[in-house]
């Protein structure tokens, strides 16, 4: 069966608002087994509406759209459905009776835009149990099922779960399309290619999406049976694994802080960070881990040389002879904060961030990350890009890489 998603509202064409909601569903078909096909988005004209629901319910057998079935003068979905497939708009009177008894409850009284809402074509049924006032609606017809949904995104999420997933799961099935995602850290997206060259990945297809400092490798199977395509796609995977050894460090949902603080508490481990050229980032990732408590110390952003020498007593002749953006001042940082701290580890960030600062001898994306712990201290070298966020994600992604490297004994 061919799917479309359609996403409705200005904002999403003019660069205002993400399109999240085509991410979403897209990611949850695939899941189902309901690859989409296309994805349309349209502004808030009637007109482009209208057409793009025409040409939908003519190539597609499932459609879901999602926007403009709120109360806002620009919400015009209900209205291009009903012109768009010949169906008269007609008042609901037991939906009608349901948002005015949603509002009494809350003490307001139906407006005229919101008594609007239960105007739907006709043959049109109602998905319940939205979570605003606009109810989702289905719409089927010959060849194609069409279901609108809401534009808010935790709505539409709602109504898609418990109301569209339900019946798309019960459509197919034998699910055939299978995907696994496994993260890289550390290498490039042209050295990913030359390790796995030559590999023969049998009905599996691979893809790359390369983010800061790190990669993440697609692989999808088509097979007609579940446990055909779970064992090729096992298969692959550990193809995949055998060649690219440590520079994955998880797979699908897995973050590399989550790894990283895993570790850490596994090993009984605590962990505090001086930070210079990351501003903070490193020591937010690693709280957003729930339960990092138990392995992260403190942090603390040391970013001026006259911080580094006060908080983290980096010598006055490390900086003036190697300067703030070297691995003596990185290790010296990490040793500082260890000790300061008293955790296992010290790790640290300096680099230049960009896009202002660089020299000859330093370029933009110049970064050093310090590790210290009871045995030594370290600095490692690394050369970013010219983005000034992404290097601060990529130093980020690197120390937390080394903190896993060292706890794995690699
Ligand atoms: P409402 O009743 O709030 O008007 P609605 O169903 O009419 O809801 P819209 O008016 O199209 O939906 O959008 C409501 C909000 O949801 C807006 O802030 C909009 O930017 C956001 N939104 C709509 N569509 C998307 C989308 N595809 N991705 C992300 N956000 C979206
Ligand atoms: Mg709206």
């Amino acid at each position: 069966m061919k799917v479309e998603i359609i996403t409705i509202g200005g904002e999403l064409l003019w660069g205002e608002t993400a399109d999240t909601n085509a991410v979403y569903l897209g990611r949850r078909l695939i899941q189902l087994g309901l690859p989409p096909k296309w994805i349309t988005t349209v502004g808030d004209d009637p007109e482009s509406i209208r057409e793009a629901l025409i040409q939908a319910a003519r190539r597609a057998g499932l459609v879901l759209v999602t926007g403009g079935l709120g109360t806002t003068p620009d919400d015009r979905t209900r209205g291009a459905l009903g012109l768009a497939l010949g169906r008269p708009l007609i008042l609901d009177q037991d939906l009608l009776g349901d948002i005015r008894e949603r509002l009494a409850r809350r003490g307001r009284r139906m407006t005229s835009a919101q008594e609007r809402l239960a105007l739907i074509p006709k043959g049109a049924k109602i998905l319940p149990d939205a979570p605003g006032l606009a109810p989702g609606l289905l719409l089927e017809l010959d060849d194609s099922s069409i279901y609108c949904l809401p534009g808010v995104p935790r709505e539409m999420e709602t109504v898609f779960e418990t109301q569209v997933a339900p019946v798309l799961e019960k459509l197919v099935t034998r699910r055939t399309i299978f995907r696994k995602r496994l993260r890289t850290v550390g290498i490039s997206e042209t050295a990913i290619v030359e390790k796995l060259h030559g590999l023969r990945l049998r009905d599996v297809a691979i893809s790359y999406l390369p983010g800061p400092w790190s990669v993440d490798i697609w692989l999808t199977v088509r097979a007609p049976l579940a446990r055909e395509a779970e064992d090729l796609l096992a298969r692959a995977d550990q193809q995949v694994q055998d060649r690219l050894q440590d520079h994955i460090y998880g797979v699908d949902d897995d973050t590399l802080e989550r790894v990283a603080a895993a570790l850490l508490i596994m090993k009984g481990a605590t962990i505090a960070v001086a930070e210079s050229c990351t501003g903070g980032l490193l020591a937010s990732r690693l709280t957003d881990v729930p339960g990092s408590s138990a392995c992260f110390e403190r942090g603390v952003v040391a970013y001026s040389d006259e911080a580094k020498r006060q908080i983290l007593k980096v010598p006055k002749s490390t900086l003036a002879r190697h300067g703030a953006i070297s691995g003596e001042t990185a290790t010296a940082m990490a040793e500082g904060i260890r000790r300061a701290s008293g955790a296992q580890l010290g790790l640290s960030t300096t680099g230049i961030a960009g896009p202002a600062g660089a020299t000859v001898e330093k370029p933009v994306g110049l970064t050093f990350i310090g590790l210290a712990h009871a045995e030594t201290s370290l600095a490692e070298k690394f050369l970013f890009g010219q983005d000034r966020l992404t290097n601060k994600e990529s130093a980020v992604q690197a120390a937390l890489n080394m903190v896993r490297l060292h706890l794995l004994n690699r």
